[in-house]
């Protein structure tokens, strides 16, 4: 039998002790990989802050960077851009008329990972940092706070906690020089038939490295196998 995981949490080091707790997988992860989990750069972690909006933005993109005049602090930083997005061409987030205002804004680990650990000061300040986000959205387009119907907050725990990924990182390892030029093994030494695909072997991560790391995974194993790769179903 082959296991194929998604290389989520391998090694994660407990932040409010400062030791390791380790997965199961644990004893089997060597130095090298250690070294990566502890030194190497991560994308930051977010705070994603959805609204449900009873109306539509036609004219608006579905993208942009907006630059706030006054900061947003989430926790241990100070958000001083967000990247905005508008759902207008999806029409299975929202019903008929009405959209969702999506906004993505840095922010830190541990702050947040800390924080929930008590649950009215965690949702509180979650709440705290949707307000202050609608308050620079009002600015943007007038009216808007008295049109939301729904708010979301994910914070980088949430992302943790769902996905399991190293510090809510919502897409690995930055694309680094070191990172870029690193191999990294699929497979853990002393572990057989194990494997992974996904963020955490692919540098730069996102949708389609990740789906390309799983694919190539395949091919290698087919290749093994000395079975032909075949794409289709
Ligand atoms: C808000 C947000 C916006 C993004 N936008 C984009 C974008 O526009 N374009 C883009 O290309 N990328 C984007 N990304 C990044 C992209 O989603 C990720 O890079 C990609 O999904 C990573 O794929 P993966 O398979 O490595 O891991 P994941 O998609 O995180 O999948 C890991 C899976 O493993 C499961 N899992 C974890 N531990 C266990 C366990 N012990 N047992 C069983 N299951 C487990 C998790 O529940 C999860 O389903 C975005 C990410 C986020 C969070």
């Amino acid at each position: 039998m082959i296991n194929c995981l998604l290389a989520t949490e391998l090694y994660m080091p407990s932040l409010i002790t400062g030791s390791v707790k380790r997965s199961r997988l644990g004893k089997y992860v060597d130095q090298s990989t250690r070294e990566r989990y502890n030194r190497w750069p991560i994308f930051w972690p977010i705070h994603l802050v959805s609204f449900g909006i009873a109306r539509q933005f036609p004219n608006e993109p579905s993208e942009t960077i907006i630059l706030l005049k006054e900061s947003v602090n989430t926790g241990d930083k100070e958000a001083f851009h967000a990247y905005l997005r508008i759902f207008n061409h999806d029409n299975s987030l929202a019903p008929e008329g009405k959209t969702v205002v999506q906004a993505l804004l840095e922010t830190d680990f541990n702050h947040w990972y800390n924080l929930q650990e008590d649950r009215f000061l965690y949702e509180t300040e979650k709440a705290r940092v949707a307000n202050d986000v609608l308050r620079r959205l009002e600015a943007l387009y007038p009216g808007i706070s008295s049109l939301v119907e729904m708010t979301d907050v994910a914070a980088p725990y949430t992302f943790w906690r769902y996905t399991r990924n190293h510090r809510g990182s919502f897409e690995g390892w930055l694309p680094t020089p070191e990172a870029v030029r690193t191999v990294i093994p699929k497979t853990l030494p002393g572990l057989a038939n194990f494997y992974m695909a996904g963020q955490w072997v692919q540098p730069g991560g996102g949708v389609q490295l990740s789906i390309n790391s799983g694919r190539d995974l395949v091919k290698t194993l087919c290749e093994q196998g000395r079975k032909e790769f075949s794409t289709r179903g």
